[in-house]
């Protein structure tokens, strides 16, 4: 019998194939290439994803695996002659432990899902993204998803106590774990998380949950140089202590695209400034919290660290600051063939790294646009670039890892390397590291099927 006679028989749906694989399956959210897989086989159980995976091994069928195909470097895209294995029917809430605060789910779950089903039993679960309503569980898990809420919560991998996955040959590994700690021998579970698909497929986890906060303050600073983004964020660390949960800068040229071209965004300030911060704490009592907040924003007035401050006095005046942020997903429908940066670099260092991609990209690409904003507190420059000429985008993005390199910097800092930044590993990870990873590859995936030709060069 042919490969994809025993798929069909053993699938408890029968696989996509031929036009029946709508283009959704094609690919993700970036603009690498996408490919038709061979077919789409959406396993219903970890043992069925299991015997997938076995036929697969002994076929050599190489595979392309699918969570929410919201990923923003191409990891899940089927390369010619792929299977796409689609983790769409591996999906629920299994259990909420009150107790031990955790939650067992599938890895096919939408990260809304996980949200709203904590909220409901009074938790919540901390990670969050724009990509909320469409992205897996499995998929966050798989590319250590960041957010907005790293600061005071941790990435992804600080939210996952256990995990079940699949192994390339079949094997089912299973370390459902509860506990925050837990010692016994090597903790598995990080071969997993943030290592996109390469060593196994994650089929069910244990999350943490959090007890959902009585408060929530928020507000817009505006600040003249870095150097009072950096003041600012010592002063907020020292005063508000693991309350704070936000810290974005957003820079002006980012900030005047917003205004000047998505409609219904507003500063509250009367003028422009060189650099906003969007700040929030969360914590327990309401009006305590908010006349602390207030108190600590006043002295870094005083002491000359902002230049004027707006703190949101409703839930809506908030929503107007987050859509200044949030509004980043319409660059794309103004800003065409643009080359879009996920970096990290050291606080320290940020205005140095900025002026010179800056003076770089300046040099090579007269009149080139640039908008930076990031999750400062956590080393994170997103940056857009655009010549407005498609062609331009790889040299440009030659040239920004480059200098990423040189400052000791991430070529990524929260979506994952996928097959965009294959070729720019080695500008952030020595030959040694490299070399390891390859080594684990070799050692959990030994025929190649997994995600093949993603991540390592
Ligand atoms: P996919 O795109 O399907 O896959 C991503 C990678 O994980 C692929 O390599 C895939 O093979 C692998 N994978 C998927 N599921 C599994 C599994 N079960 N087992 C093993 N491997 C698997 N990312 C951030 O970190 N922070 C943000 O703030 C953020 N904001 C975003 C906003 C928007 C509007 C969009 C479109 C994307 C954003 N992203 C962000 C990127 C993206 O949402 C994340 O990378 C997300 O974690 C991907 O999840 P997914 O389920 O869509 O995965």
């Amino acid at each position: 019998m042919s490969f994809m006679q025993d798929l069909r028989l053993l699938s408890s749906v029968p696989p996509l194939e031929g036009d029946n694989i709508s283009q959704r399956y094609y690919g993700d959210w970036s603009c690498e290439a996408q490919t038709i897989p061979v077919a789409v086989v959406r396993p219903g159980s970890t043992e069925e994803l299991s015997t997938v995976l076995r036929l697969c091994h002994a076929n050599d069928q190489k595979v392309a695996v699918q969570g929410g195909l919201t990923g923003l470097c191409g990891g899940a895209n089927p390369q010619s002659g792929e299977l796409a294995i689609s983790l769409e029917r591996l999906a629920g809430v299994e259990e909420i432990d009150t107790a031990a605060m955790t939650m067992t789910v599938r890895a096919g779950t939408p990260l809304q899902v996980i949200q709203e089903a904590a909220l409901a039993e009074g938790f919540v679960f901390p990670l969050d993204l724009g990509a909320r309503g469409s992205c897996q569980i499995g998929g966050n898990v798989s590319t250590n998803a960041g957010g907005n809420q790293v600061l005071r919560y941790g990435m992804t991998r600080a939210l996952v106590l256990g995990l079940e996955v699949v192994l390339a040959d079949g094997t089912i590994l299973c370390n459902m774990n509860k506990m925050l700690k837990n010692n016994a021998g090597y903790d598995l579970k990080h071969l997993f998380i943030g290592t996109e698909g390469t060593l196994g497929i994650v089929t069910r986890l244990v999350l943490r949950l959090f007890p959902k906060s009585k408060s929530r303050c928020s507000a817009l600073v505006a600040v003249e140089d870095f150097s009072q983004v950096t003041s600012l964020l010592r002063r907020l660390s020292a005063d508000m202590g693991p309350a704070l949960s936000a810290f974005e800068v957003m820079w002006d040229g980012y900030v005047n695209f917003m205004l000047d071209n998505i409609v219904d965004l507003k500063t509250p300030f009367s003028q422009r400034h060189p650099l906003y911060v969007l700040t929030e704490i969360e914590g327990s009592h309401q009006e305590r919290d908010q006349e602390h907040f207030e108190e600590v924003l006043a002295a870094a007035f005083e002491a000359g660290e902002v230049v004027d401050a707006a703190i949101a006095s409703s839930a809506r005046e908030r929503e107007s600051f987050w859509k200044i942020r949030d509004g980043v997903a319409e660059v794309g429908k103004v800003i065409k063939d643009s080359g879009n940066f996920d970096v990290s670099v050291p606080i320290s260092v940020m205005p140095e790294f900025l002026r010179a991609v800056q003076t770089r990209l300046d040099d090579n690409y007269p009149g080139i646009q640039f908008l930076a904003f990031g999750h400062v507190a956590d080393s994170n420059l997103h940056f857009i670039c655009s010549t407005g000429v498609h062609n331009d985008i790889p040299g440009i993005s030659d040239l920004v890892y480059e200098v990423v390199g040189k400052f000791n910097g991430s070529v990524s800092a929260e979506h994952g390397i996928g097959v965009q930044k294959r070729k720019v590993l080695h500008r952030s990870r020595s030959v040694a590291e490299i070399s390891l990873m390859q080594n684990l590859k070799q050692a959990l995936d030994p025929k190649g099927i997994l995600n093949a030709s993603r991540v390592l060069p």
